[in-house]
């Protein structure tokens, strides 16, 4: 994410100057030339509103981070450890802005340590760190359960969604399940999977394929997410887990699973899979 972007500042600038010229015009030929001071102070105003998000971020960034939350980044996130200095630096930003943007709640029960907000920003981290213009949707409540839930949203014994994204709604994420996902490292991660959705979903649908993905790469994606939810349902085995033959968003969930998760393994089964997250997400997690 970005801390201030250049050319987003650059043509706000504009904006607010056109804004503040054409008022001040406005105002000298409705009243008079003295009114037109009014002009440059609606300027200032809309440059204000406008850049807001990247001033607050640029000052949440002036503290240091938490010696405590990098603990439990070092214990409980194995793509954080890989990291050189200047990376690791990034993906503490980028934690911190997630953090400071985004709702997370508490739901039947549970409790938000620092540990289950951290693995939440750490999947979105790994996700955007090669996308450095990228953005996620701030408009998406997320909710954590303590444990998994089911359809109807109780946590009885045998319910067994681990986390849940609505079309245009909230993200559910099972505190237990998100805490196991950084544990294990098999290629299924609660917290990866769901953020996976939050991306496939951007341009409203759930097909498998990016939502902010060019036009023109569009196309060999929906044949490859094709192509593998028909073999994935064929035949079982493959380096893809089984729910990912559910459907194409399903597809494409696990497989960002896989490409955090089994990189090398990802990379030597079914490289053409692989070159395609590597470019979407431009990031070489087998190559680390
Ligand atoms: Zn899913």
């Amino acid at each position: 994410m970005q801390i201030w972007p250049q050319r987003t500042a650059f043509m706000l600038r504009a904006i607010a100057a056109v804004v503040a010229l054409v008022v001040a015009l406005a105002a000298a030929a409705i009243h008079s030339l003295t009114a037109a001071w009014v002009g440059p102070v609606v300027g200032a105003f809309v440059y204000l509103v406008t850049t807001r998000k990247y001033r607050r971020r640029r000052r949440l960034l002036t503290a240091p981070f938490p010696e405590r939350w990098r603990d439990v980044l070092e214990r409980r996130v194995a793509f954080y450890r890989a990291l050189d200095p200047d990376a690791r630096r990034r993906f503490e930003d980028d934690v911190r802005i997630f953090l400071a943007e985004q709702r997370i709640f508490a739901d039947r029960g549970a409790s938000l340590d620092d540990e289950t907000r951290l693995l939440i920003a750490a999947s979105a981290a790994m996700l955007c760190h090669g996308m450095p213009d990228f953005e996620w949707p701030s408009l998406r409540d997320i909710v954590v359960y303590p444990r998994a839930f089911d359809e109807g949203y109780q946590t009885s014994n045998g319910a067994n969604i681990a986390g849940m994204v609505h079309a245009q709604g909230p993200i559910l994420f099972s505190q237990r399940e998100l805490k196991l996902g950084f544990s294990r490292g098999d290629g299924h991660n609660v917290g990866l999977h769901e953020l996976a959705h939050v991306i496939d979903f951007a341009d409203g649908r759930a097909d498998g394929v990016p939502g902010d993905l060019e036009w023109v790469a569009t196309a060999p994606w929906v044949a490859l997410v094709a192509r593998r939810l028909a073999a994935r349902r064929k035949r079982s085995g493959g380096v893809l887990r089984a729910y990912a033959g559910t459907n194409e968003a399903e597809l494409f969930a696990v497989a960002v699973e896989a490409f955090f998760e089994k990189p090398a393994e990802l990379r030597r089964r079914d490289p053409e899979l692989y070159a395609h997250l590597a470019e979407y997400f431009r990031q070489d997690t087998a190559g680390r």
